[in-house]
Order: structure tokens, then C-alpha cells, then sequence
């Protein structure tokens, strides 16, 4: 079974628990595993809704347990929240708020210490993928920005360029970067990198899932723009099984 994940990104007000709330509903046939990462204001209130029907997550947090970090969140506050995981190291994240491979990893960390599964996304740019650097861009990514162990480990490739443009790659290239991402996996962590989930992410929606999700080593999905609506997730997720 496929693993979709939304993430909400800055979008959704306490109306949308009405999303959550059925997506949660009818999970036991989605034909998916359905994760979902609301905005950090409405974590607490989903994983009380949602129970134990759908797994609640957050969308970055600090590396740090407490401490003087206004407006930041920890692993273990999320947790306290009721979340379950927390996407890292999100393109948007990487680009607007400077977020280093070396600071994503102590987040990995982090997050894992305190029993969050984390995802952890990597991709490149258009103009990298021009200019023949994917696999060295993706390569360097996972090298820096990956937590110690395999154990609760999620890989989301997700191309900058793909990410609200209604854009996909090849599936040519998407199972050649999945396949590359593998082997790097299985060469730093063993056979245990073998069992890592590895989601593809950017602009996927109804319509084109059922074919991206059938390359091979592509264990499910992270979904932006088309996880804010119950439907078109949920049709993600039975295009998918
Ligand atoms: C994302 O930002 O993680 C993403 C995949 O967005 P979208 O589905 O809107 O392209």
C-alpha cells in the first residue's frame, strides 16, 4: 500500500478540520496510507479529530528540545501535540529560510529522539537538472541532510521545479533518480535503506498519480496543492492502489 502524505504548507484556517475530518473518515478504504501536516496552529486539533484513523504531522520543527527560540517549535512539543511526523527540509524551507543540509540532519535527529518519523525532502532545481547536476545536487542533499539511522526515515524527491506548477518529470527520470536515491540509501545505511519509503513530490493530483505511482521505487506521495481538499486527496490515494 502506498504511503500519500499532505502537506497544507501556510494554508488552512480552523474551517478546514472539515478536510481532516473526512479524510480521516474514510481512510479504511482509501486504498492508502494517509498522512496528513496541517499548519503547526491546527496540529494539536486534527490529531484529536483524526485519532488514530490517519497520522498527523508538522512541517518542520527545532533542533532543540526547549529553549529560547521564539516562534519556533520542537520535535517533542509536536509530539506533545499529537503529532506522529514531520516533513524536513521542505524546497520552500531550503530556499527561504536558508535551511542548511547540516541543520536538516540535527532536525532528522532531533525528531527522531524524540519518536517522530521524519521526511526528509531533497530535489533540484530546473536549471540544475539543465545542466546535468540532479544526481549531484540530490547526492549531496541526502549525504548532508539525512538523520543517523534508517529506523523512521522517510525520502520525499521532490524537483524545485515540479513543486505548484503542474509539471512532472519524465517517468523515465523519476525511477532513475528513485533508483539512485536507493542505492545511495542501501550504501549508507545497509539493508535497512532498502526497507526506507521513498515518495515522489511535485504536482501530483487525480489524474496523473496512478502513473507516477507505478514507477518503481516510488513508495508513495508527497502531495502540496492537492491534499487541501478531502476529494482530490482521497482520489489520489485510490489512483494509487
Ligand atoms: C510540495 O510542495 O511538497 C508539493 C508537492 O506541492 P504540489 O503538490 O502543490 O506541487
Amino acid at each position: 500500500m502506498k504511503l500519500i502524505v499532505g502537506n497544507w504548507k501556510m494554508n488552512g484556517r480552523r474551517a478546514a478540520l472539515a478536510e481532516v475530518e473526512a479524510v480521516a473518515a474514510a481512510a479504511d478504504t482509501a486504498g492508502a496510507r494517509l498522512w496528513l501536516a496541517p499548519p503547526a496552529t491546527l496540529v494539536m486539533a486534527a490529531a484529536d479529530s483524526a485519532g488514530d484513523r490517519i497520522a498527523i504531522g508538522g512541517q518542520d520543527c527545532h533542533h532543540a528540545e526547549d529553549g529560547a527560540h521564539t516562534g519556533c517549535i520542537s520535535a517533542a512539543q509536536l509530539v506533545d501535540a499529537g503529532a506522529r511526523f514531520v516533513i524536513l527540509g521542505h524546497s520552500e524551507r531550503r530556499a527561504n529560510q536558508d535551511e542548511s543540509d547540516a541543520l536538516i540532519s540535527a532536525k532528522a535527529n532531533a525528531a527522531r529522539a524524540a519518536g517522530l518519523d521524519v521526511i526528509v525532502c531533497v530535489g533540484e532545481t530546473e536549471a540544475e537538472r539543465d545542466g546535468g547536476q540532479a544526481e549531484a545536487v540530490v547526492g549531496g542533499q541526502l549525504q548532508g541532510s539525512l538523520p543517523s539511522g534508517a529506523d523512521g526515515l522517510i525520502v520525499a524527491y521532490e524537483p524545485v521545479w515540479a513543486i505548484g506548477t503542474g509539471r512532472v518529470p519524465a517517468e523515465a527520470d523519476v525511477a532513475a533518480m528513485h533508483g539512485f536515491i536507493r542505492a545511495r540509501l542501501v550504501a549508507r545505511y545497509g539493508p535497512a535503506g532498502g526497507e526506507v519509503i521513498i515518495l515522489y513530490g511535485g504536482s501530483v493530483k487525480p489524474d496523473n498519480a496512478a502513473t507516477l505511482m507505478a514507477v518503481p521505487e516510488v513508495g508513495g506521495a508527497l502531495v502540496g496543492g492537492a491534499s487541501l481538499k478531502a476529494d482530490s486527496l482521497l482520489a489520489i490515494a485510490a489512483a494509487s492502489a
